[in-house]
């Protein structure tokens, strides 16, 4: 009688929680493609899991923190920024990151994300967009291209959206990548290089989210998108962040890649150094 070939261990059950299964994002979603890539980091990485932690904020890419074994927290709207520069500082010793989406990231959570990153606090932080509000029914977010439809913006939305990249590293963060889901080795490795750096590092990965935005928009389902992202991206070393604009019109590239990677005095670092000696030396009113 032929065997049920059923494997009974996974390369990623140390790192993830296999009891919170099946997880709630719908067929055709990139973030469970996202997720893996990160957990095969994580992993590669050879940092101990209880020195890895993950933060989340609210919507469909927030519940990432729950599925990964590491210590995780969900946190509330647009807080995912604070509440992990509190862990690090608490705790220098961490390695920890953010996972979460734009709407969270860049609209309620916008203001934490640009002064985390002119700190240069020590955070590696993904963000998947997916141009809208998924969860909460498709609505426009910052980061919707202009033209495109959403529940908000039945006749096409008619802003310019954030171009995270340019954005980050205009405030200084001293890693900024872009990515698609499509890229699965180049997003792993692009995470493993963040994951081992110091300082605020930035992970932008587009990603499908057929519900809110591909069907709406003409992208058919997570499937199709990838597809237009295998068309349209375009892997350029030498790329400067003024071309890095991002239109899902089909006659517009998609620039994908590490746009920075530098170092700099990391907040923990100014701190000790600056504000330590100061208090030490005699208070902060010394010369
Ligand atoms: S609503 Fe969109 S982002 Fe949320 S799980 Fe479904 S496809 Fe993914």
């Amino acid at each position: 009688m032929p065997r049920e070939a059923v494997a009974d261990t996974h390369p990623l059950d140390e790192v993830l929680r296999s009891d919170r299964l099946p997880h709630i994002w719908c067929p055709g979603c990139g973030l469970g493609t996202v997720l893996g890539c990160f957990a095969r980091a994580m992993l590669a990485s050879g940092i101990p899991l209880d020195r890895q932690v993950v933060v989340s904020g609210i919507g469909c890419t927030g519940r990432a923190a729950g599925y990964l074994n590491v210590d995780g927290f969900h946190t509330t709207h647009g807080r995912a920024i604070p509440f992990a520069t509190g862990l690090v500082i608490a705790n220098p010793e961490l390695v920890v990151t953010v996972f979460s989406g734009d709407g969270d990231l860049v609209a309620i959570g916008g203001n934490h994300l640009i002064h985390a990153a002119r700190r240069n606090v020590d955070l590696n932080v993904i963000c998947v967009n997916n141009f809208n509000y998924g969860m909460t029914g498709g609505q426009l977010g910052p980061t919707t291209p202009q033209g495109a439809i959403t529940t908000t913006s039945p006749y096409g939305f008619h802003e310019d959206p954030f171009n995270l990249p340019r954005l980050l590293a205009a405030c200084g963060a001293v890693f900024v990548a872009r990515w698609t889901c499509l890229h699965v080795r180049q997003l792993e490795a692009t995470m493993l290089r963040a994951l081992r750096k110091r300082g605020f590092r930035f992970i932008e990965v587009l990603a499908p989210c057929p519900v809110g935005f591909g069907r709406p928009n003409d992208l058919g389902e997570g499937i199709d998108e990838m597809w237009f992202y295998r068309r349209q991206a375009d892997y350029d070393p030498r790329a400067a962040l003024e071309m890095l604009a991002l239109s899902m019109r089909k006659d517009s590239k998609i620039l994908c890649g590490v746009f920075v990677d530098t170092e700099r005095p990391t907040y923990m670092d100014r701190y000790r150094e600056h504000v330590l000696r100061k208090v030490q030396g005699g208070g902060p009113h010394e010369a």
